[in-house]
């Protein structure tokens, strides 16, 4: 059913007040641990933390019921967390494995038909139509970018292109002849289909007809997205997702721009201090935990996604209830300690993506010498960079390490490498290589 409005996509489900939000969210959550229950995992540690649904009075009652983790999800690998019985289940889909052993997850009809429906949510907001053509460039199989964005599309009503990863020409010819204006693509693909399209001579503002992008699938800077929106003439929105929670659909970027709204009507959204547990104060950074609100063949309770972000404190301009979220400052995992510093990759895309010297690929690599922890950055710059003399070269390369050492406070070596000489991938980028 269309329920569309011209802004909303779902004006009830979008617009609410706060408090209907709440009462909505304490109501699905005893369901859902009701529906959890079925599963012999989640069963075992409600009856160890003495809980049951009518024991959820309020919203804060969340923060009663235990935690679960990417290990858990391992250790109850395949089904040990399926609460529906198999043959109600019509899809499964798993987790990239960034960073092991991947995770699945299985749907209900009914569990792809909300996902579906909270992709259109996301795409209506910033503006896709019916009349759009939406080119899907990310992996379609276990991944959940492409299936996801796939249903949501077309339940959206947009002619959809599921044009899967990679085959970069073919790409830009399936944008010539289709009249491609949407794209969803992870953001070091759009990097690299930059550098493809300049050397075929294409200006994709003169020579396509794209309006919009969604970005995401990997941590990025505010940085990549302007490189992004310049050379393309588009409009790019972050779209965070993980396949826990079904995959891309859960926190989305508005018009406004200014942080992602987390549909709370299919999630509990919490962020905690990762070595306390405790809620961190409202705008401080810490770890997004989620509680799937919606979901029948694979409820998950507190799920610790390792992400680091901070709630956007106050109400957003596009008069959407739900709170926003900050652009994912990278995986807790992904943290680097240095000399007794501790280092985000993405400090050091946001220093890089900066210079315009800087071309469009970089790699950090972590090695020891004489025992002591170095950090290494091998850095694309633009061909016409290496036609200039030593001098040059050793100035440009000298302020890049200021730059990097005024940001993340150690003094890191800092290689410059040719335009597309280092490794890239299809899907996430790997830009973090630890050779210790
Ligand atoms: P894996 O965890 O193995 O990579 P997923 O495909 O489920 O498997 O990926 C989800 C993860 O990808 C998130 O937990 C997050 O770390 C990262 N991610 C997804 N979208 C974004 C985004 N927009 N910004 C930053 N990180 C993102
Ligand atoms: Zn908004």
């Amino acid at each position: 059913m269309d329920k569309s409005n011209g802004i909303y996509w779902d004006r009830e489900k979008e617009v609410m007040s706060r408090d209907e939000l709440e009462s909505l969210q304490v109501r699905r959550l005893r369901e859902t641990i009701r529906q959890a229950s079925k599963c012999k995992f989640y069963a075992d540690k409600f009856a160890e933390y003495g809980i049951t649904p009518d024991d959820i009075k309020d919203l804060s009652d969340v923060t009663r019921l235990p935690l679960t983790t990417k290990e858990d999800l391992r250790e109850q690998f395949p089904y040990g967390m399926l609460c529906v019985p198999k043959e109600e289940t019509v899809r499964l889909h798993t987790s990239s494995g960034t960073t092991g052993q991947a995770t699945v997850i299985f749907h209900t009809r009914n569990d792809l038909e909300q996902w579906a429906e909270l992709i259109a949510r996301c795409m209506y907001m910033v503006g896709v139509r019916k009349e759009d053509v939406f080119q899907n460039m990310t992996g379609y199989g276990l991944f959940t970018g492409g299936l996801g964005f796939h249903y949501g599309a077309e339940k959206l009503g947009a002619l959809t292109i599921p044009a899967g990863a990679g085959n970069s020409k073919r790409q830009i010819q399936l944008m010539q002849q289709f009249g491609t204006t949407v794209l969803h693509i992870i953001p070091s693909y759009a990097l690299r289909l930059m550098n493809i399209l300049t050397d075929m001579g294409i200006d994709p503002r003169q020579d396509l007809y794209l309006r919009i992008a969604f970005l995401g699938a990997e941590p990025y800077t505010e940085e990549i997205r302007q490189r992004v929106e310049k050379f393309y003439g588009i409009n790019a929105f972050n779209s965070y997702g993980l396949s826990e929670m079904n995959g891309p659909g859960v926190a989305f970027e508005c018009p406004e721009k200014k942080g992602l709204h987390i549909w709370e009507d299919h999630y509990i959204v919490e962020i905690i201090n990762p070595e306390t547990l405790e809620p961190v104060r409202e705008g401080e950074i810490g770890e997004l935990v989620m509680t799937t609100l919606a979901r029948e063949a694979m409820p998950i309770i507190r799920y610790r996604t390792k992400d680091l972000t901070r709630f956007i404190p106050g109400e957003c301009a596009c008069g959407r209830v739900h709170r926003r979220i900050d652009w994912i400052q990278g995986r807790s995992d992904d943290m680097i300690i240095i000399k007794g510093v501790n280092i985000f990759p993405m400090q050091i895309e946001q220093v890089l993506m900066s210079m315009s010297e800087v071309g469009n690929n970089y790699v950090i690599i972590l090695e020891k010498e004489n025992d002591i922890d170095q950090i290494r950055v091998q850095v694309e710059v633009h061909e016409s960079i290496f036609q200039e003399d030593m001098r040059y070269l050793n100035r440009l390369r000298e302020k890049i390490v200021r730059e990097l050492r005024s940001e993340i406070l150690v003094t890191p070596r800092v290689d410059l490498v040719e335009s597309r000489s280092l490794p890239q991938s299809e899907g996430k980028a790997v830009r973090l290589i630890d050779r210790r």
